[in-house]
């Protein structure tokens, strides 16, 4: 497999950084202070059409491949991951309306969604059901020519603040997993309404809330593929934000490489650059070997995506990777800013932060193992 990038690639990659570095950069640590989400940063994504990188031209997006979209969260996340993931996340309901929606639907939401006019979200898990999304409780029942929904979600990224929401929930109970469906709903709606925004330990900025649904009627036609496929929809959608999510960890682990090798290079200790020191060395020589394999491991994924080969597997293996080594090398950054790696003041405590929410969005890390346990084991 060939891992070198192609020119449009390399030319996404160069104006993806600038863009970050100048107007992404400058709000991320407030962003993380506050925990408030990042709308301004939203709008430049808008603007340079970040929003919709991995989606068909004919249908509002960029026309680029998922190798680009992973670029794309990957120098995100670099300076705010906060904001990658929001752009991450908004992907999700879009690759359930490209992989499974009607052509109207594609033309009316997709286009939407991927031209950036509409913010998107997924709203699959629930307060009993996470991990064994099967176990939702939210009902759809239809009513003459209309879906009425009942149920509460949570931990909805980008909740309150995305316009079209793909809901999942179930249209015969009695079929379990073979009985969810999903749904298109639209901000605004009645009986669409949000409660809490949790208050958390990492990726602050990207408003995990609960989506309520309160006898919220929508037309029959927002029903995405047919009823009872809501489950293998959602699945479809995860493996391809497995990739993101997993450019999330690369992009994460790199800032604090890059802030850890600065800081070894800069700090004098026993009369020398504590970079001098082999024991520095050795560590930033294994977080740069882990960094380099976890984002080889999230380009495979990408490029067997783009190829049209299966990469259920391989998406879980980069994501799991991604996100252990996130945790790892920016925990390692800590170590090595020594004091000032728990200060405030410099950022990698809140690489720390964030890395430890990667290992948990999109499914946790036993889940990914799962996934290619059953892979290897098939
Ligand atoms: C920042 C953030 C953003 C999120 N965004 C969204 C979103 O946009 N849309 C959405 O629908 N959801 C979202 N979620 C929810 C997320 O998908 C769930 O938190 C995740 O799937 C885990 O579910 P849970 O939290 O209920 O944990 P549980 O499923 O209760 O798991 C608890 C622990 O048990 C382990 N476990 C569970 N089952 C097994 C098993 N079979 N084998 C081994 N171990 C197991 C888990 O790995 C975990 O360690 C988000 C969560 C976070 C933190």
């Amino acid at each position: 497999m060939d891992f070198n990038l192609s020119d449009s690639q390399k030319m996404l990659q160069n104006m993806v950084k600038e863009i970050a570095l100048k107007e992404v950069a400058p709000r991320a640590a407030e962003v993380d202070r506050t925990g408030s989400f990042p709308l301004e940063n939203v709008k430049v994504l808008a603007k340079y059409n970040l929003l919709g990188v991995p989606f068909p031209v004919e249908y509002g997006g960029a026309g680029a491949d998922m190798v680009s979209y992973a670029i794309t969260i990957e120098e995100l996340a670099q300076v705010c991951a906060s904001t990658a993931f929001i752009c991450a996340v908004h992907a999700v309901p879009a690759f359930c309306l490209q992989l499974s929606g009607s052509e109207e639907q594609k033309r009316r939401y997709l286009t939407q969604l991927a031209n950036g006019s509409k913010l998107g979200a997924f709203a699959l898990t629930e307060p009993n059901a996470g991990s064994d999304a099967a176990a939702i409780q939210t009902e759809a029942k239809l009513e003459g020519d209309e879906y009425v929904l009942n149920g509460s979600k949570c931990f909805i990224t980008n909740a309150g603040y995305a316009d079209i929401y793909v809901v999942f929930a179930s249209t015969d109970k009695s079929k379990g997993a073979r009985g969810i469906s999903a749904f298109i709903v639209e901000r605004g709606v009645k009986g669409l309404s949000f409660g809490r925004i949790e208050d958390k330990l990492g990726l602050r900025g990207s408003a995990n809330g609960e989506v309520l649904l309160r006898d919220c009627r929508i037309p029959k036609e927002n029903l995405i593929g047919r009823e009872g496929e809501g489950l293998r929809i959602a699945l479809a959608a995860l493996d391809r934000a497995r990739i993101g999510g997993a450019a999330l960890g690369v992009g994460i682990a790199q800032a604090a490489l890059n802030a850890a090798k600065d800081y070894a290079k800069k700090r004098v200790q026993f009369g020398q650059p504590i970079a001098n020191l082999q024991a520095i060395q050795f560590m930033i020589a294994d977080m740069a070997t882990r960094v380099e394999a976890a984002r080889l491991l999230t380009y495979r994924a990408a490029r067997l995506a783009d190829e049209g080969k299966r990469f259920t597997r391989e998406a879980a293996m980069a994501k799991l990777y991604a996100s252990e080594v996130a945790m790892k090398v920016t925990v390692d950054a800590v170590q090595i800013h020594g004091g000032y790696g728990l200060s405030k003041d410099w950022p990698v405590e809140r690489y720390m932060r964030d890395a430890k929410a990667v290992a948990i969005i999109e499914g946790t890390s036993e889940i990914q193992r799962l996934v290619i346990a059953r892979s290897e084991l098939a």
